[in-house]
């Protein structure tokens, strides 16, 4: 059984959530703030999380951060907010997809089971452990950066596309492609997100930024990773 931990402090949308999700056999935990989503997401391990973004005693994203500190189960949140600095935030945390309150229970049905799916056809371990390339070099299982011998910080969306580039060497990855992996399938139009953290990224990581010689451009297309 898959088993959902739902956070949120609106009694009467927890109620429907958790007849929704039970409704359609999924195991469900309820938990009306942070401290307690925390601390059931320890104990109760579940396969994925809904979060609601404004909850009584912690920022969401403050939970999705701590969240991730151990772990990589799919987080969806739940946004009543417009404001797309608090999605931009909650996804650049590591959540894995939103929904806009309010949506329609089989909108969210379909989010979850789409983030259950690429959870399970995530790819193992890659192979390639550690990528070095003129500018940079990359420790893909240390998850460490490094340019002139600095450590770079990457924030955990800048890892995931880096990720994914790097693993296929000199292969053009789709727009389409990586925004699913990174981003979930309702976002699969939204290449403005990859042109500012593939520009992000060669900041971090190109010498010569507005000349990248690893993290090319194929416009229109996609991008590609050159060692
Ligand atoms: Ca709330």
């Amino acid at each position: 059984m898959t088993r959902v931990l739902v956070v949120e402090d609106d009694p009467q949308l927890v109620r429907a959530l958790v007849l929704n999700l039970q409704a359609r056999k999924y195991g469900v935990d309820a938990a009306p703030d942070g401290a307690t989503a925390l601390r059931l997401a320890a104990a109760r391990r579940p396969d994925m999380v809904v979060l609601d973004l404004g909850l009584p005693d912690m920022d969401g994203v403050d939970v999705i951060k701590e969240l991730r500190g151990w772990t990589r189960l799919p987080i969806l949140v739940l946004s009543a907010r417009r404001a797309s600095d608090e999605k931009v935030a909650a996804l650049d945390a590591g959540a894995d997809d939103y929904i806009t309150k309010p949506f329609s229970m089989d909108e969210l049905m379909a989010r979850l089971r789409a983030a259950v799916r690429r959870t399970e056809t995530a790819p193992l371990a890659p192979e390639t452990v550690l990528v070095v390339t003129d500018d940079f070099s990359i420790d893909l299982l240390a998850k460490k950066a490094t340019r002139a011998g600095h450590d770079i910080r990457l924030t955990p969306t800048e890892w995931h596309l880096l990720e994914i580039l790097v693993t296929s060497p000199g292969r053009l990855i789709t727009q389409k492609h990586l925004l699913q992996e990174v981003w979930g399938v309702s976002h699969s139009n939204k290449t403005n997100y990859l042109r500012v953290y593939m520009a992000q990224l060669r900041r971090k990581l190109e010498t010569d930024p507005s000349h990248p010689r690893c993290l090319i451009t194929e416009p229109g297309m996609g991008y590609r990773f050159e060692g």
